[in-house]
């Protein structure tokens, strides 16, 4: 059996308590290795490393941070091909989606974040004759970052590179359903020369690790992925301590088919939307509002899709949908499909577990589940179910249209399929969501805000957001 390790002062180690937790893969439903249960005894050694590394690494000039980071992510690439089958292991996701979008993305954010701080710049006022004002962004130390278990390595990576990118020395905890990269990324930094102390990963869970990360009073900010309920969590036990919150919290994303769309591109795109990564992207499109004229037809279209949808072993290279992350989220997501069928939703296809023959005959398998006849205020409209189910519903307004994809607590993204410019402008605008995509679904540019309003999130990421998020402005006034 496998022990994981924490990685703390650039060195891999034991937990102090000695204690660890099983880790499934949930593709087989085996316990395949097992993970540091940390506390804050082992957070207080990671503090201590973090904080004596962080001058150091503040005051390495720009050009030799950005180096050590590019070999960071040169070295995530030399081990791309382990790190998708671990990935896969260990989340359930097809290899060739990690492959292809979490394990690039990681070197990639890296790689980003390495060259956008050499290109970083502050802003300056002048006040007339009298003064000028300049402004000083420095890192703001030790700071922490939390991640779920959707894109383990990929979210990881989005957090870790501006913070360190910026000069802080980081803390940082994976979800412990998926840990398995976080700590082959341990040993990545050690291969590629970062200096000690200059990342710490703290492996274990919310209870034994977050909460005493979250509430240390030498880390001075957080920025943490994950659902709205833990970051509720994060903001209570925070409160007074005056530190600095990134939060990006769940989505239940509308995806708005208008009648005049590319229909096929449309079809193929929404159903990349709705069931990519089983459902488990937090940008996933879970609410789809077709317009009333091609309803039916896109209705059959889709469900064709979503039914040729190969369902399989995550490490078969045919696979298009693999395993949920864990048992008790397979319960979660079947106990959702129930509800949909008690509050009158008809299952137009999927609708239960399924079972993948030959070494994955018990893993945790949901066939992608498309549901109709429900309306807006229901529950499963209304909650994060995060897996394979959407919903289909039909609209006549472009005013109906955006009130329906307005009508829940959350607006993390949104897609709109329309090939009426000024509609797809007027809809963007009125859309309440951080991220709106026009004939298009994960298309990312690492320079854009990225993140959510009303229950989705405080703040943003990416790009200089992320560069601001991890420093401290300060302003210097000059009379002339
Ligand atoms: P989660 O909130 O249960 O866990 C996220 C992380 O927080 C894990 O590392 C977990 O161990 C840690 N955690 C749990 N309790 C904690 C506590 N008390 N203090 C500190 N840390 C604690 O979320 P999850 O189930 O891992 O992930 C799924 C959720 O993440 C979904 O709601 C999804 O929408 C959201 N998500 C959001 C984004 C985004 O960018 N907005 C991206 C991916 C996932």
């Amino acid at each position: 059996m496998q022990m994981l390790e924490n990685y703390i002062g650039g060195k891999l180690v034991e937990p102090i308590q000695g204690k660890y937790i099983d880790n499934v893969e949930p593709a087989t439903g085996k316990i395949y290795s097992q993970i540091p249960d940390s506390t804050a005894e082992d957070l207080e050694q990671a503090v201590e490393a973090a904080t004596k590394a962080q001058p150091a690494w503040a005051g390495l000039s720009l050009e030799e941070r950005a180096t050590i980071l590019t070999k960071v992510a040169n070295t995530i690439d030399d081990h791309s091909n382990e790190l998708a089958k671990a990935e896969a292991v260990d989340n359930g996701k097809p290899f060739s989606l990690a492959k292809s979008v979490d394990i690039y993305r990681s070197s990639a954010n890296i790689r980003f974040f390495a060259q956008a701080i050499t290109q970083f710049s502050s802003e300056s006022h002048a006040m007339g004759n009298d003064a000028i004002n300049y402004t000083l962004r420095d890192p703001i130390g030790v700071v922490g970052c939390i991640s779920p278990w959707n894109l383990p390595l990929y979210l990881f990576t989005w957090k870790i590179a501006p913070a360190l990118a910026a000069g802080n020395t980081v803390i940082a905890k994976p979800s412990e359903i998926t840990p398995m990269t976080a700590y082959l990324f341990s040993k990545i930094c050690i291969e590629a020369g970062l200096p000690a102390g200059v990342l710490n990963i703290l492996h274990g869970t919310g209870p034994s690790i977050g909460d005493p990360l979250t509430t240390h009073p030498k880390i001075k900010a957080i920025s943490f992925t994950g659902g709205t309920a833990t970051g509720a969590h994060i903001s209570k036990v925070t409160a007074g301590m005056f530190k600095k919150l990134s939060l990006e919290l769940g989505g239940k994303n509308p995806t708005l088919v208008f009648a005049d769309c590319d229909f096929e591109d449309t079809v193929d795109n929404v159903v990349r939307a709705a069931f990519a990564n089983q459902g488990q992207i937090c940008l996933c499109g879970s609410r789809i509002y077709i317009e009333r004229p091609i309803y039916d037809k896109f209705k059959q279209a889709f469900i064709d899709k979503v039914k040729a949808l190969k369902i399989g072993d995550p490490l078969d290279n045919s696979t298009q949908h693999g395993a949920l992350v864990s048992k008790p989220h397979m319960d979660k997501v079947l106990s959702y499909i129930e509800l949909a069928r008690q509050e009158g939703g008809r299952v137009l296809t999927g609708g239960k577990q399924t079972t993948v023959n030959g070494r994955c005959q018990n893993g945790y398998f949901v066939e992608p589940t498309v549901i109709e006849g429900l309306d807006n205020d229901c529950r499963t409209n209304q909650e994060e179910i995060f897996g394979p189910v959407c919903t289909i519903m039909p609209f006549d307004t472009d005013e109906e249209a955006v009130s329906l994809a307005n009508g829940t607590q959350y607006g993390l993204a949104s897609s709109v399929w329309t090939s009426d410019l000024k509609r797809a402008h007027q809809v963007a605008k009125d859309i309440e969501a951080g991220i709106v995509w026009i004939n298009c679904w994960l298309l990312r540019d690492l320079r854009t805000p990225f993140g959510g309003v009303k229950s989705s999130g405080v703040g943003r990421e990416g790009g200089l957001e992320a560069l601001r998020f991890f420093t401290e402005p300060k302003n210097v006034c000059i009379k002339y």
